[in-house]
């Protein structure tokens, strides 16, 4: 592993903090700890820790010696200062005369001795760092080390590897009990440079930042030097089917499957995120793979990440997709009654009566394709995949060189349902639409950027599509949430399907379709020209059309039912005078509503419309305005109020009946008028 230490760089990040009155032990502990934290292979999402013992000031001037250690919900590549909460030292030693400390009292211990009140709780490994001897203490979970850590002779191992120069900690959940036994079998030889902790990870220490980081760099190297040397590929490739279905084909029934069923059509739905590699591929066609897959996760806070470990499904043939939902639905009722089984085996253990957490899947191994990450977010996504492409170094690179030996299960159980653990994920509370997929056609006019906005505050990643690609994404880029942008024509029936599969790519499936995209034309009936009329029908009907077939096509595969919803106008019950052409098939897409909603009820399948009239939009700018308050001698204030409440309506109260229509469970069938009260339009 390549040494990342510049002295330059080093006193370039003291100087900077220098000016902001930082120290410049806490300087250079910010630099080497962004160090250590950009490198996946040691420090991957919250995996690790540093500090640094040094002297700080309270509020009344006196000097304190402290720890400045990491604090939660800080990233160690990214860290400032101010992610290093320092805490007075004296009163941590103080407690090592306990037998026990408890978590939540180890948290107050550290809370209470704060120099800043208003910093974040300090590392659950604080106390480890406080009771060795050392200025600077890293701390890291490298997938190199993991490979020596997580062996059956992990121990015999180790000695051979780093001979007298690190310690080695036998197993023991992060907190007090761990950071005693740490500090003394450093104290039994305090020669050591750093500590082996089985199945977790390394410390290492120094008198200088350079010092700690520089030996982290060295021991991680020497594991990855004996893995490439001694390590002999340890896997058998299985056969697999001669054509292979690709992902985007599974990722719908996938998702559909791990999404968590909380009965009466209503589900708590997650989002997957693909994955592949030569490294991944090769793991996952082994004919070990679920041997591999059962032995449990390389470290254990990573089954707050992925559980126990990954589902792995059997490869997917091409030519036999129709039943590869029902293999794929055995293989997560397995998955959950195994989770369930280690649940209750370990909560039966002591009489804390623990709530079981939701037992779905989170990494599925794909023989042939790679590997799907699940989250709630695509952001918890991505981490899960992240953490299965460690997982699969360690767990290969550790078989390479003899077996793989995690964390035990009950010891994985006590942390997965450790009281710190459960706290941190307490503070994440879904919204109505967290880990939903919506995607709105016409997203970057009025009326679908509104719509955009609406849902993805209610939790929903959402797709914009819109003819402009480049307005698209800007509106995706806008309404956040890690949304996208795509350019869609969806008049083409190939674009319109080529957009579903990209936001299946995204997002691994879809479940809210919004048909916003229209157009409207103005002529006299009886002179129209055909082509126009035809023209109007290809936007205002057939595209629709179009958009509710790959809709409700993904969300039959899906199987968690689904909503689809169009924007039918007030045009399509109420015409006005030259409107026919937008009219006519506007009637005709609020009649294919209707049936959608007859023939998909049964797959939970909710389908709806808004009639909405005379919003401000591109359909209705600013000039057409003018001359239409004109033509009939009103302001444009009363013509854009000529409603029974008096009022303008906006396009986020289009947005908002919409939203409405997706969270009212169980309405279908239904229109929803947005005119401001129109009687001649009003639905009967
Ligand atoms: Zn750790």
């Amino acid at each position: 592993m390549d040494n990342l230490w510049r002295d330059e760089d080093a006193e370039h990040v003291v100087e900077a903090y220098a000016q902001k009155g930082v120290n410049r032990d806490l300087a250079l502990r910010t630099y080497t700890t962004r160090l250590l934290g950009g490198e996946p292979r040691l420090v991957l999402h919250g995996g690790g820790n540093t500090s640094v013992k040094t002297t700080m000031q309270d509020l009344l001037g006196d000097t304190y010696e402290v720890l400045c250690v990491k604090g939660s919900g800080w990233d160690m590549g990214t860290i400032e200062p101010a992610g290093l909460p320092a805490v007075k030292i004296a009163p941590l030693l103080k407690s090592r005369k306990f037998e026990k400390l408890s978590d939540e009292d180890m948290v107050t211990l550290l809370r209470a001795n704060l120099i800043e009140i208003s910093a974040p709780n300090p590392s659950v490994e604080a106390l480890l760092h406080a009771f060795l001897p050392h200025k600077f203490v890293d701390h890291t979970h490298s997938t190199a080390i993991l490979a020596i850590a997580d062996q059956a002779e992990s121990r015999a191992m180790s000695e051979d590897l780093f001979g007298k120069k690190m310690g080695f900690v036998p197993y023991i959940m992060p907190g007090f009990a761990l950071a005693k036994a740490a500090a003394e079998v450093f104290e039994q030889d305090p020669s050591v440079e750093g500590l082996i902790l089985d199945k977790h990870g390394i410390f290492t220490f120094g008198e200088t930042a350079k010092q700690a980081y520089d030996r982290m760099i060295h021991y991680v190297t020497l594991a990855e030097d004996h893995v490439r040397r001694n390590g002999r590929h340890p896997f058998t490739p299985a056969a697999l089917p001669k054509t292979l279905a690709t992902p985007g084909e599974i990722a719908p029934m996938l998702r559909g499957a791990v999404a968590f069923d909380r009965g009466e059509g209503r589900y708590d739905r997650m989002v997957s995120v693909f994955r592949t590699s030569p490294a991944i591929l090769d793991f996952v066609n082994a004919a070990e793979v679920e041997d591999m897959a059962a032995r449990g996760v390389s470290t254990p806070d990573l089954s707050i990440r992925i559980k126990t470990g990954p589902m792995v499904l059997p490869a997917p043939a091409a030519d036999d997709l129709a039943s590869y939902r029902a293999v794929i639905d055995a293989r997560v009722a397995a998955f959950v009654n195994d989770y369930t089984r280690y649940f209750q085996e370990n909560d039966a253990r002591d009489d804390l009566k623990r709530i079981m957490l939701d037992p779905m899947p989170r990494l599925t191994l794909v023989p042939g394709l790679g590997m799907f990450g699940h989250g709630r977010t695509l952001k918890d996504a991505g981490i899960a995949a992240d953490v299965g492409e460690m997982w699969i170094e360690a767990a290969r690179d550790a078989e390479s060189v003899g077996r793989f030996q995690p964390v035990s299960r009950p010891d994985l159980f006590d942390l997965e349902y450790w009281s710190l653990e459960q706290a941190k994920l307490a503070g994440a509370r879904p919204k109505p639409f967290t880990g939903q997929v919506a995607l709105v056609t016409g997203g970057a006019g009025a009326i679908g950027a509104a719509v955009a906005e609406a849902f993805a505050a209610e939790g929903a990643h959402v797709v914009v599509l819109d003819l402009d690609g480049e307005r698209a994404a800007a509106v995706a880029k806008t309404v956040g949430n890690q949304s996208i942008g795509l350019a869609c024509d969806v008049t083409d029936p190939m674009s319109v399907r080529a957009s579903f599969e990209k936001a299946v790519e995204a997002y691994g499936g879809v479940d809210i379709v919004v048909s916003n995209a229209g157009a409207a034309w103005e002529s006299p009936i009886a002179t129209m020209d055909d082509a126009l009329l035809r023209k109007s029908f290809e936007l205002n009907f057939f595209a629709h059309q179009s958009v509710a077939q790959n809709a409700v096509r993904i969300m039959k595969e899906q199987k968690t039912g689904g909503v689809l919803l169009f924007n039918a106008s007030k045009q399509a019950v109420n015409p006005g005078a030259k409107f026919g052409a937008y009219g006519l098939p506007k009637a005709a897409t609020l009649f294919l509503s209707r049936q959608y909603a007859l023939e998909h009820g049964a797959d939970h399948i909710r389908v709806n419309a808004v009639n909405a009239d005379r919003i401000r939009s591109g359909l209705l700018n600013d000039a057409m305005i003018e001359n239409r308050a004109a033509a009939r001698g009103l302001s444009v204030k009363d013509y854009m109020g000529g409603n029974l409440l008096g009022l303008e309506v906006t396009a986020d109260d289009v947005a908002r009946a919409f939203l409405h229509q997706a969270l009212a469970e169980r309405t279908t069938a239904d229109v929803t008028t947005v005119d401001g009260g129109n009687i001649a339009a009003a639905m009967r």
